[in-house]
């Protein structure tokens, strides 16, 4: 399938978005990110961890309010569908809003506008009519933040293999097992948790229910440390959680395919992300390369130092051209369809594999071209290294993107679009 260039431009509403994401950058994260400076609470990419190793409640409550006031502005939740309050944005248009946001939000407060994990996904477009007024629309007006528990502590790329039990009981759910590495576990009050429904039923094994924090059995564990060092990953236990049959997302047997629906969301949001940071860095080495001397000139005269500035322009365009022609073509097929062809599962993972890769090699060079202040614990080059190597993990490593890639190639001729 080819894609003319207009079908990958700016929409208008991007635009617009653009605008109204900027004004509010101004005017609403700037003074809030001046006011959490002085609460010496850290920041928000590198806050103060509490005494049980959490993101500082300073900085939770700062992107929080900076959270409530993107919904209220309408920032929120593009990526929702219009009948559930979102703007309905195509994949195309979120890559460009995505970009934009971690290209001017850079590590900043600003980047809680747009909600990610901590808020709505594609997935609970399935809830039925009763979760959506309880659950789901207090999530689109960031009154209330989710977690999605898949992995667990012996199960992580091998996801058939979990073991958390949902039974039934009547109009009920009982739920039984350990969840691990979670975004959010410690503040959640929404959790979209997968489990075993019919066990050996392959695929169909398993089914997805929203559990409510304050329900009699769920427990938040300990916190999971990691080199992002942002006190947000954690543990989280179900023992014995009793839930209505109404806060089940889809139909029994969906589990594995929702569970993929929000994997592949976080998935295709690496091609924005990737291009806005990866700008970025770009943007910082250039600058450092033109006033960094070494022997009396610029090291950007260099030459080792001008095909390392030019090697990043390479990454960063290519990635974010192919991300952007990938988009265009989910747009095409529908990204979020169950069960999703096999043509859409390998466009995904080629955007998840290919930002991720070229991502770490642009903030290797970056950190290269900052010399020792690349390595400075807190600058912009050593948390997005460190954000690059992470980002090579979650939501399915690059190992597993090559064997759905592989798996889409090897079905069939129908896989090329
Ligand atoms: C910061 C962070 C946040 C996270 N947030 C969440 C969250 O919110 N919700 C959630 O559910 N999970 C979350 N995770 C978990 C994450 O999705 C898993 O860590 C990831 O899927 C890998 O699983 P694993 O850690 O068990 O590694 P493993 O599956 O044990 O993999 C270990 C190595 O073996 C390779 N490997 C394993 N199986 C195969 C295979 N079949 N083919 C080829 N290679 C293979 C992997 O690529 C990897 O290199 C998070 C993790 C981190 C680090």
């Amino acid at each position: 399938m080819t894609i003319d260039r207009a079908g990958i431009a700016p929409s208008t509403r991007v635009r617009d978005y653009v605008e109204r994401f900027d004004r509010f950058l101004r005017d609403t994260v700037a003074p809030a990110e001046e006011h959490l400076a002085d609460q010496g609470a850290g920041t928000p990419w590198q806050p103060a961890l509490d005494d049980a190793g959490r993101m500082h409640g300073t900085v939770w409550q700062a992107r929080r309010e900076v959270q409530r006031r993107a919904a209220a502005a309408g920032l929120y939740t593009p990526h929702m569908p219009t009948e559930l309050g979102g703007s309905g944005f195509s994949r195309v248009e979120m890559m460009h809003v995505e970009e934009h946001v971690y290209h001017v939000g850079g590590l900043g407060l600003g980047l809680a506008a747009l909600a990610w994990t901590e808020g709505p996904g594609p997935h609970l477009a399935h809830v039925g009519e009763p979760a959506r007024r309880r659950l789901l629309e207090p999530l689109m007006a960031a009154e209330t933040t989710a977690a999605f528990a898949n992995t667990e502590p012996h199960a992580g790329s091998d996801v058939l293999g979990m073991t958390t039990r949902a039974t039934r009981d009547g109009q009920h759910w009982v739920i039984d097992g350990r969840k691990a590495w979670i975004t959010n576990a410690h503040f959640c009050d929404t959790v979209a948790v997968v489990a075993v429904t019919e066990p050996g039923a392959g695929s169909r094994s398993l089914s997805m229910f929203l559990v409510e924090s304050d329900r009699p059995g769920f427990s938040r564990g300990p916190d999971y440390p990691t080199m992002l060092d942002d006190g947000l990953t954690g543990e989280l236990n179900f023992d014995g959680v009793r839930v209505p049959d109404e806060n089940r997302v889809g139909e029994v047997g969906q589990g594995f395919a929702l569970a993929m629906t929000y994997i592949n969301w976080r998935r295709m949001c690496r091609g924005g992300m990737c291009a806005g940071w990866g700008a970025l860095l770009l943007e910082r080495a250039v600058r450092r390369a033109r006033s960094r001397r070494s022997g009396g000139r610029p090291i950007g005269e260099l030459q080792v130092v001008g095909h390392q500035l030019a090697d990043m322009d390479a990454d960063v365009y290519s990635a974010r051209a192919m991300s952007l022609q990938a988009q265009s073509e989910l747009d095409a097929l529908g990204p979020f369809t169950i069960p999703l062809p096999p043509q859409a599962r390998r466009l995904v993972s080629l955007i998840k594999v290919v930002n991720d890769e070229a991502f770490f090699r642009v903030a290797d060079r970056a950190v290269a071209l900052h010399g020792a202040s690349g390595l400075g614990l807190g600058s912009v080059e050593e948390k997005l290294f460190r954000v690059a190597r992470d980002l090579k993990i979650p939501a399915g490593t690059v190992e597993i993107q090559r064997n759905a890639i592989a798996q889409a190639l090897l079905a069939g001729p129908d896989t090329r679009p």
